[in-house]
């Protein structure tokens, strides 16, 4: 069983510059893809679900394939709770063998978000889980998370450095101009705010909506202190675009392995990109 807590990682990526990729994986298939080329790269890894994702995968399910192929790559990895909102579901996962939360809070008032975040802390430090939260909102579409622009808002620094200094967290999503699935206009990140978060804060931010960022802005938010970037939609649209593709082609195709094939090659080269991105590289 090698499912541990993001904490340590993502510190070492801390001190050393460079990200952890967070890939969202749904299936035996996704799973294998980033568990097989992470390890091929000697990349840390955290794989990711969201609530939706392990209902229709099942908890268990998912920790048992992740523990295995852990076991068989040597590539101890965290299985991530990706926007999480409820406090029991997030217990059930972590009895189930989760290590690594993300409670989001961010749709609450600032203080009603520190009091969810810090029950979650309190529960989850006893198991050594690691704990990140969001302060500010992304915009968007993630699941059943659906934000209008209307209501998604940038972190503010000061706040930052008192909701982390009150929570206890691990790590902190922030929202400084990414949104959650694909762009449709070109994103705008304030990355002067980043670095003033950066100077308030002490702990690993995390960057979310990364699908669809281009690299040198991926890079240069690593750079100012990103130490993991979650990916989602890239992997869904590669794996999906090239079974459409297969079937194309092969009208009578029904062996799915056969045409998981270039579904699950599609999906290697995004994550090949994102690792290489995050200079995270030979950094197991
Ligand atoms: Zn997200």
């Amino acid at each position: 069983m090698y499912i541990i807590s993001s904490k340590n990682m993502l510190q070492k990526a801390q001190r050393q510059g460079y990200a952890v990729p967070a890939f969202n994986i749904h299936n035996l298939e996704t799973l294998q893809v980033v568990v097989e080329t992470a390890a091929e790269m000697r990349s840390p890894l955290i794989v990711a679900g969201t609530p939706g994702t392990f209902s229709y995968a099942g908890t268990r399910n998912i920790v048992a394939i992740a523990s295995e192929l852990a076991c068989s790559y040597n590539l101890p990895l965290a299985v991530h709770l990706d926007h999480h909102e409820k406090i029991a579901d997030i217990e059930m996962k972590v009895l189930a063998g989760i290590r690594s939360v993300m409670i989001d809070g961010s749709h609450f008032a600032f203080e009603e978000n520190v009091s969810l975040v810090s029950e979650v802390v309190n529960f989850c430090h006893r198991y050594d889980v690691s704990v990140e939260a969001e302060l500010g909102r992304l915009g968007g579409v993630e699941d059943d998370l659906v934000v209008d622009d209307k209501d998604a808002h940038y972190t503010h620094p000061l706040q930052a450095r008192d909701f982390v200094a009150r929570t206890g967290i691990d790590s902190l999503a922030v929202a400084i101009g990414t949104a959650h699935g694909l762009y449709t206009a070109e994103p705008k990140l304030d990355f002067d705010r980043l670095a003033e978060i950066r100077n308030q804060v002490d702990i690993p931010l995390v960057l979310h909506g990364a699908s669809g960022l281009p690299e040198s802005d991926i890079r240069r938010a690593i750079n100012l202190g990103i130490c993991k970037v979650n990916v989602a939609t890239e992997l869904k649209i590669a794996f999906s675009d090239a079974l459409k593709h297969y079937f194309a082609d092969n009208p009578q195709a029904n062996d799915p392995r056969h045409y998981m094939q270039p579904a699950k090659q599609a999906m290697k080269e995004v994550v090949r990109r994102i690792i290489s991105v995050c200079g995270c590289e030979g950094q197991q």
